[in-house]
């Protein structure tokens, strides 16, 4: 990573301890030479527009006071209010969430959607605590970061160890605080109090979506096609059953328990039922077992990594042989690894395109809770498919324009409409 001069960065961040944020940095780097006149504002990119930190005071179960630290951070909300997930995870730092929230603004603004971006967190460990006290921590740091949030201003959703019923606890806080039921505050509610249907599946989709689109770039046809995919949780289980009731043959499966594979394809509703009871892919009949660097080895047209970050680096790449990458989760391939990768032909379609359904479809909830008017299932699928299908479309046609990878086209593509509407609004005062 290139040194970043100190007057760069935030005070509160120390230089040599940037983490994610850092690479985030790099990647604006990367894209601000095909940013043309708009250059002149690329700095708004590198620093977070509102970094809140709170303290979250709470009464144990056993009579003690414990205190938490909490963030929110908004990086950028020139297209709209922040979206971004809230975290909970005894690791969590200022600068992670910085990251976060920096590239929801980019995948908001890859998928055209009327959303800035932002992300929030609280360091502590969610095992560790009754659910009475989780539910103390939610309500008071919900109350802490009111001052930010609202259904004009900020909009969280769920992220790693939070859910549906974390999201209904902060919907009710912020309510009561205003006096005013207020679905609209967060997304990723339940279905009962406001939340969308189609939620729990729109990440799956969006992958299986935007793959068929690059599958077809490439000249591969889905039907009879080889799909290796890592993760069988919400995105990589959703992706996987769309992809072989499309006719692919899913191939091999990589969880947590191990790796399955069958030449043959799959059969996924059986995996997903062994999944159920088994609580992994490990032991699933008709398949066969195989160790994970013969996984990631395997030739196949697509790979899906749908697991967690930095699984695709530079230990494994070059072994990799599918044609493309279909990045369900987020950050799932090291910039080694991506160069790796692009050199030996192999097209990836980046995460903050990829994954995008699920903040699509959080989109959709916030447009239904305004409207107090709900839109089937049927609907929404198909208004997310259309505007996946357009950002593929959109950041392909960016990439092949400069020549660049998908990733920088993405970049590319989100933040000349950042920096856009950064312009034309102008500086206040
Ligand atoms: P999940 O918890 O439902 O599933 C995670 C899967 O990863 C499980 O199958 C688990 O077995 C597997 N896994 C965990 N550790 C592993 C390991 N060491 N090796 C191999 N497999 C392992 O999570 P999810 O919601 O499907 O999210 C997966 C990824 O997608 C994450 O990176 C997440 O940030 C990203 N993502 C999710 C959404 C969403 O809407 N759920 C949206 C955008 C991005």
């Amino acid at each position: 990573m290139s040194e970043h001069p100190a007057h760069a960065l935030p005070s509160y961040l120390d230089p040599h301890e940037l983490g994610p944020w850092g690479v985030y940095l790099e990647q604006v780097e990367r894209v601000t030479p095909y940013l043309g006149k708009l250059s002149k504002w690329v700095e708004t990119l590198k620093r977070p527009k509102r970094s809140l930190i709170v303290d979250v005071p709470v009464e144990l179960d056993n009579g003690t006071i414990a205190h938490f630290e909490g963030y929110r951070v908004q990086h950028n909300t020139s297209r709209g209010p922040g979206k971004g997930g809230v975290r909970y995870h005894q690791d969590v730092t200022l600068s992670e969430v910085m990251a976060l929230a920096a590239w929801m603004s980019v995948k908001s603004a890859a998928v055209n959607l009327p959303f800035g971006g932002a992300k929030g967190g609280i360091r502590f460990d969610p095992r560790n605590y009754s659910k009475g006290e989780i539910e103390r921590i939610t309500r008071r740091y919900t109350s802490e970061i009111g001052v930010i949030i609202g259904p004009h201003k900020d909009i969280p959703a769920p992220d790693v160890n939070t859910n549906a019923q974390t999201m209904a606890w902060m919907m009710d806080t912020y309510s009561m605080n205003n006096g005013t039921t207020t679905t609209g505050v967060v997304t990723g509610k339940p279905v009962s109090l406001g939340g969308s249907l189609g939620r729990v599946e729109a990440t799956g989709r969006g992958v299986f979506v935007v793959g068929c689109e690059a599958a077809r770039d490439q000249g591969i046809a889905i039907e009879g096609a080889r799909v290796i995919i890592q993760g069988f949780g919400n995105v990589g289980g959703t992706a996987a059953r769309l992809f072989y009731e499309a006719g692919a043959k899913v191939i091999a499966v990589h969880d947590h328990t191990g790796c399955v594979h069958n030449a043959n394809g799959l059969d996924v509703l059986a995996l997903t039922k062994h999944v159920e009871e088994h609580g992994g892919v490990a032991g699933c009949p008709n398949t066969e077992s195989i160790a994970p660097a013969d996984f990631w080895a395997l030739e196949t047209e697509l790979l899906i990594p749908a697991a967690l970050e930095s699984q695709i680096n530079a230990s494994n790449a070059n072994s990799i042989r599918a044609k493309i990458v279909i990045e369900g989760a987020n950050g799932p391939t090291t910039p080694e690894a991506d160069d790796i990768l692009t050199a030996n032909g192999t097209l990836i379609v980046p995460d903050v395109l990829a994954n995008a359904g699920g903040v699509t479809v959080s989109y959709f909830e916030w447009v239904q809770d305004f409207s107090s008017f709900y839109w089937t299932e049927t609907e929404i699928n198909h208004r997310l498919e259309a505007m996946m299908r357009a950002a593929y479309t959109s950041v392909s046609a960016v990439a092949k324009e400069h020549q660049v990878t998908q990733r920088t086209g993405a970049f590319i593509t989100a933040c000349t409409r950042i920096l856009e509407s950064r312009e034309v609004r102008g500086l206040y005062p």
